[in-house]
């Protein structure tokens, strides 16, 4: 893995050491049989929701491709020797956080990265109602139709028949998570129509669609916990997880992806993170400690397609029910 160093984090400059080792290039048009697109809002919220699950199917031989929309700009930094980056002073942060999230995505095994429109076309729009939701290029006033459009050019390339995105609350109410669900679902409906710039390739329908969730009954078991461990700091110190402003109703969650095999990785990819996630105290590092389920163990929920699951069991495979040849009815 490459070290931490903002001198060497311009993205259009590559580094010493990546002309030395170039990363490997995705293929123009996967050969997997399985291919997989995540869309997440900032370098971060890929490994700590949905680490597990890539570093899983990629491990296995998915085309695993993740699409962030922002460079996540308008973060805190949890490191003080990097404080000066901040959106208020140097307005930086971006350079940092591309090279950790390279440095994620080589610890979850996954190759195929890109930003949404390129580095650089959205910000970060930083936490509801704050003045940085009015900075040009803030992912929140994008047209999410010019938005989509950036992403249907990715999945009529890659022709995934899973895509992972945000509930449309993007999961605890973030502009630039709401609006990559918006964004996501959008592209995914214009790529299926054969009407809808046909300069980006045929229309490709997408098989499956899941929001990542976190069931209630999950988010109550880790309140649990963390007050019995002691801990009344992080998120989940308050009383009931209707005072949470995240949380999926159980009724509603299909699908649980047993990530135990590559917590190696998903925590890997977490410490890539050193000015957004804290591993050494606070909720991660004591969820990681007391071993809470909803770090191991991913879960989703189905909104288009049939989630293969009995009533009472998770469906645990998000490719469940697609058969071989789904990936090359439409070449
Ligand atoms: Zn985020």
């Amino acid at each position: 893995m490459r070290t931490l160093s903002p001198m060497t984090a311009n993205p259009t400059a590559p580094s010493e050491a990546s002309s030395t080792f170039p990363a490997a290039q995705p293929p123009a048009t996967p050969t997997a049989a399985r291919r997989l697109l995540l869309v997440h809002a900032h370098p971060d919220d890929e490994v700590i929701g949905t680490g597990a699950t890539m570093a899983g199917y990629a491990a296995e031989g998915a085309h695993v491709t993740l699409v962030t929309c922002t460079a996540g700009e308008e973060g805190e930094i949890l490191v003080p020797e990097l404080a000066h980056l901040a959106a208020d002073r140097e307005d930086r942060l971006a350079e940092v956080r591309v090279v950790e999230l390279a440095n994620a995505m080589t610890a979850l095994g996954v190759d195929d990265h890109r930003f949404l429109g390129g580095f650089g076309r959205y910000r970060d729009s930083g936490m509801m109602g704050t003045p940085a939701n009015d900075k040009p290029r803030a992912f929140w006033n994008a047209g999410v139709d010019e938005a989509a459009g950036h992403l249907v050019a990715v999945v009529r390339e890659i022709r995934p028949q899973v895509l992972v995105t945000y509930d449309e609350n993007g999961g605890y109410g973030h502009p630039d998570h709401i609006q990559a669900h918006r964004v996501a679902m959008r592209a995914a409906e214009l790529a299926a129509d054969p009407a809808y710039a046909p300069e980006l390739g045929p229309a490709w329908e997408i098989t499956k669609i899941y929001w990542s969730a976190v069931p209630k009954s999950v988010l109550a078991e880790g309140i649990r916990m963390m007050k019995e461990a002691g801990d009344t700091s992080g998120f989940l110190a308050v009383d009931s997880v209707d005072d949470l402003p995240f949380g999926t109703d159980d009724a509603l969650v299909t699908t649980c992806i047993d990530g135990s095999a590559y917590m190696r990785n998903k925590r890997e990819g977490m410490h890539a993170y050193p000015t957004q996630i804290s591993m050494e105290e606070g909720f991660f590092a004591l969820s990681n400690a007391i071993g809470l389920e909803f770090m191991s163990h991913e879960y989703f929920q189905i909104v288009k397609g049939v989630a293969e699951r009995s009533d009472a069991e998770f469906e645990k495979d998000l490719f469940a029910g697609i058969a071989p040849a789904d990936g090359t009815a439409q070449v």
